[in-house]
């Protein structure tokens, strides 16, 4: 196969590509909205911090395109080449063109490819979704810091996120609890930073990728979808070159330690058509990754192969 040797990144150090510039994102996302502030904030600076956000939200797009055209073909080729190589090894032979039609694991690719990086898209969405909520967040803490500075009622209903909303309500109730004096006593800018404080407890960990209402930091979320579209395609491409092989067969690898959920599946033999009288048919659920950074894999194997191995 002709591959530029530069171009040649083993696929564990693609997913630290992908985590490293998630997690550099991440540390951006941070640093953008940390630095606002509630006594200080205005719709211009939100404005400007929205563009930045959404900069770095484009930035990870292209990126994420990018990357999943490059992991994703390297995967597949990894898992086809071990594949390969195992079905040669227990002598099966390719079908010729007419019977499997190697354009086949062109489309697999750009189907694994569209899913990938549309995952890594859909969570991007969710980061200038979680930004821009926090950025609200911001304003409204900035007009109830005003209020504050007026004495008059704060309105905290006004809130978008309730528990956020509560955590603020209690700060200025506690500040404003003394009443007019306390609060002359109290400088806004105190108040400001309480809240402040209190909002950036909320970003710390950058976990702006938001997946039914489950919250992930860029840099794990991205590591995680990496690995599994790469599990995937590997997977994907075992399946192929048994087709274009004419092997039905396959063993779930076995580990030194099996997470609880492969345990059911390591070593079992399943055919893939189900046409098998003697193995069961390799069901969906048991297909690597079987559950997030999945280490296990299905390795070609045949009749003739198992009986060897047992003798
Ligand atoms: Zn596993």
């Amino acid at each position: 196969m002709a591959t530029k040797a530069l171009g040649l990144i083993p696929v564990k150090n693609r997913v630290k590509l992908i985590e490293t510039a998630y997690g550099r994102a991440g540390d951006r996302l941070v640093g953008i909205l940390s630095e606002l502030n509630p006594a200080t904030f205005t719709a211009a600076i939100g404005g400007r911090a929205r563009g930045r956000v959404n900069a770095i939200v484009r930035d990870l797009d292209a990126f994420a395109g990018k990357w999943a055209r490059a992991a994703v073909r390297e995967a597949y080729a990894e898992g086809s080449t071990f594949a390969r190589t195992r079905l040669e090894n227990i002598g099966a032979e390719k079908k010729p063109p007419a019977k499997f039609n190697p354009g086949r694991h062109e489309r697999a690719i750009a189907a694994l490819v569209s899913r990938t990086a549309g995952d890594l898209l859909k969570a991007n969405r969710t980061i200038a979704t979680s930004a821009g909520k926090y950025l609200s967040l911001l304003s409204l803490a900035a007009a109830e810091v005003r209020k504050v500075e007026a004495f008059e009622e704060v309105e905290v209903e006004a809130f978008a996120d309730a528990t956020l909303g509560k955590g603020i309500k209690r700060i200025v109730k506690r500040s404003i609890g003394g009443g007019p004096d306390a609060v002359s006593s109290l400088a806004r800018g105190t108040i400001s930073r309480m809240i402040k404080s209190y909002l950036l407890k909320k970003i710390a960990g950058a976990d702006f990728i938001t997946i039914k209402d489950r919250h992930y930091s860029l840099k794990s979320y991205s590591e995680m979808l990496a690995r599994t579209g790469l599990r995937e395609a590997q997977t994907k491409a075992t399946k192929e070159l048994c087709d274009q092989y004419d092997n039905d067969l396959v063993q779930f690898s076995q580990h030194d330690e099996p997470c609880g959920d492969c345990e059911q599946y390591e070593g079992e033999v399943f055919s893939i058509s189900g046409k098998s009288d003697k193995y069961p048919e390799l069901p969906p659920e048991a297909e690597p990754p079987v559950h997030p950074n999945c280490e296990h894999n299905l390795n070609p194997t045949s009749e003739n192969a198992l009986s060897w191995r047992s003798r």
